[in-house]
């Protein structure tokens, strides 16, 4: 390709790497970017300077319009790739988003065993070898009344752990109903597979009766599963068999009945003006052998997966060699047991963990935040109005509960919904909000202490970049 003479008086014009290095070096606090970044960038912004030029996209180019190029990618580089986000969404369980916000108290525990030693694996009583369920073991107990109780890494991971234990090769037996498929491919009929066990459906769709589960049996039925459809209901002309009868025929045919719940709660959103969901204690007071839940959905813990039931269960489930494949590591475990512990008392539960915090929240809470954010934004030129929409659960639970909340509208002149719905995401930290009737909106349900002002100094500087 041929250069016109303006195009080769311009490269020339072009700083050096070196030189670029030490100006770039000067307006950075000594040490704070590693010189591997540094030359990254220098190089980069020089690349590109470069091929603006061949392109004839660059009319000018000085030495400070290629410093501010590489400082944008030394930005980019020593921004973490995992990192906070307003949730804005109103999904107060949402997966995609970090299911559920640990509580203060999960986070100091997390902090004081993060960087000393523990007695993790380490009977202090006896100087021996211990078991690392024991820190949250008795503290499971104690909440669900169940006899014994162990955790792994997540509720899938549980899932395919009892499974494995349980079934062994035999026939499992699962309602028609309950054939569940929960986001990112976990199928209860392919993680039966990948357990060994055999899946033998009974009863139709929306319609089971105890008759026939007890018409599947054969000697090759081993266990009984029921699995809580979390994220779906079955509505209208439906049927299905109760843990407290699946129990009785289990006890008189010698077949253990495993329960998994998914979202596993221990308070009852009844008492809440919420719709019910199971709790664990019921499912363990109707005697099943087996209940395995999640740590992170509506209990509000760190991800894992938690099996409760009786001694003799958890017992061969621990000696499945898939457990230390599923083990669940200290930092979680430390997190789980300062959440567990604030179960002890409902009421400090409700207060001090996130989830629980958002989920019985009042509509005219959330009508206090709203307009607490309207007025935070007012010094802005953008149109603000509340809406009475509604907040979903998320994460696969309570499917159909919608809670109301009072959102904050937000509209900018000459801006569209989607327009702005990008701005605000690719905003620092990211803002993430829905559209609904073409209209930008912010759910307070979810917003956390801070968070107006993150959302106005985001607005601003879009308004800004605009003007
Ligand atoms: C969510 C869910 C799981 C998987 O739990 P994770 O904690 O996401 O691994 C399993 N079963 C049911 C019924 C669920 O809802």
């Amino acid at each position: 390709m041929k250069l016109r003479d303006t195009q080769k008086q311009l490269l020339r014009t072009l700083p050096g790497v070196d030189t670029l290095l030490d100006a770039l070096s000067a307006e950075l606090p000594p040490h704070t970017v590693p010189r591997s970044v540094l030359i990254a960038a220098a190089r980069d912004a020089l690349e590109a300077t470069r091929r603006a030029i061949f392109n004839d996209e660059e009319p000018t180019i000085d030495l400070a319009s290629v410093i501010t190029l590489a400082q944008a990618r030394i930005e980019t580089q020593m921004r973490p790739n995992l990192r906070p986000v307003v949730n804005g969404t109103g999904v107060v369980v949402h997966t995609n988003l970090g299911r559920s916000l640990l509580a203060d108290a999960a986070l100091e525990r997390i902090m004081a065993v993060g960087n000393r030693y523990s007695n993790l694996e380490f009977n202090l009583s006896t100087g021996k070898r211990g078991l690392r369920y024991s820190a949250v073991e008795e503290l499971i107990c104690e909440i669900t009344g169940a006899d014994a109780a162990m955790v792994v890494n997540n509720n899938a991971g549980a899932v395919l752990l009892c499974l494995d234990t349980l079934v062994n090769g035999k026939e499992a037996i699962v309602s028609r109903g309950e054939l569940v498929e929960i986001g990112g491919a976990f199928r209860i009929p392919d993680v039966m597979t990948k357990s060994g066990g055999i899946l033998k459906e009974v009863g139709t769709t929306n319609r089971t009766h105890l008759r026939d589960y007890e018409e599947a049996i054969t000697d090759e039925t081993g266990l009984f599963l029921k699995v809580h459809t979390s994220n779906y209901s079955i509505v209208g002309f439906t049927a299905a068999v109760s843990v407290a009868e699946l129990v009785a025929l289990g006890t008189e045919r010698n077949i253990p009945v495993m329960d998994d719940l998914g979202s596993g709660t221990f308070v009852n959103f009844g008492h809440y003006g919420l719709t019910a969901e199971p709790t664990v204690q019921q499912s363990v007071a109707a005697g099943a052998d087996i209940v395995t839940f999640s740590g992170d959905k509506l209990l509000g813990g760190p991800q894992s997966g938690i099996i409760v039931g009786s001694k003799k269960q958890i017992e061969a489930i621990r000696k499945n060699p898939l457990t230390r494949a599923l083990r669940i590591d200290k930092l979680t475990l430390a997190a789980l047991e300062a959440t567990l512990r604030l179960y002890r008392d409902e009421a400090e539960a409700v207060a001090k963990i996130p989830t629980l915090r958002m989920m019985t929240m009042s509509r005219d809470e959330t009508e206090v935040q709203a307009k607490a954010l309207i007025k935070t934004l007012s010094p802005l030129p953008v149109t603000t109005q509340t809406l009475a929409l509604a907040s979903r659960p998320g994460g696969g639970s309570l499917p159909l509960l919608e809670l109301p909340s009072c959102c904050v509208g937000i509209t900018l002149p000459g801006m569209g919904a989607s327009a702005l719905e990008k701005a605000m995401r690719k905003s620092h930290p990211p803002i993430i909000g829905r559209i609904e009737n073409e209209t930008y909106i912010l759910d307070p349900r979810t917003l956390q202490e801070g968070d107006d002002s993150l959302i106005f100094e985001a607005l601003s500087q879009i308004v800004e970049a605009r003007t």
